[in-house]
């Protein structure tokens, strides 16, 4: 009785293997076409994501900053501009030599600035620093980047 079940069983058992091979020959076979495709791919290239995005990123440590957060800061004079996560991040920055981005001002107001440290009068050679806030832009301008990272330094507005 049982030898009998077992016999029945076997060409269940073969089956399998068969199939198996029958597998293994078709990967032969796709195999064997493969590298032609493969020389003749189009190389892929991707969009930069920071691009697509239009995110600005910190002029001190690269992190991304979104349009509605974070400080701007823009010399009108020489058509540069830098960008900080924070407002500490101007500090070492302006310390470390100030280094901008080209960059227009965004269109702003006729000129009657005056330097929040020191309260001269400021021409076109000024800084002016713009805090993203949501929807707010806060302004400060500045005689130079001395003034500004002093500014920073203090806690700007907040101090
Ligand atoms: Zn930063
Ligand atoms: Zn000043």
């Amino acid at each position: 009785m049982l030898d009998g079940d077992i016999e029945a069983q076997q060409p269940w058992i073969e089956e399998p293997q068969s199939l198996l091979e029958q597998l293994l020959s078709g990967l032969v076979a796709i195999e064997r076409d493969y590298p032609q495709s493969v020389s003749h791919a189009p190389v892929a290239t991707l969009p930069d994501p920071l691009a697509v995005m239009a995110v600005a990123k910190c002029s001190w440590c690269g992190i991304a900053v979104e349009a509605n957060d974070g400080f701007r800061a823009y010399e009108p004079a020489g058509e540069r501009r830098a960008v900080f996560c924070r407002l500490e991040h101007a500090v070492p920055w302006g310390l470390q030599g100030a280094h901008w981005d080209p960059g227009a001002e965004p269109s702003q107001l006729d000129g009657n600035y005056r330097c929040s440290v020191c309260d001269v009068e400021l021409d076109d050679v000024r800084i002016d620093l713009i805090r993203h806030r949501g929807e707010h832009r806060i302004a400060d301008h500045f005689c130079g980047v001395d003034h500004l990272t002093s500014w920073a330094k203090s806690g700007g507005r907040w101090r």
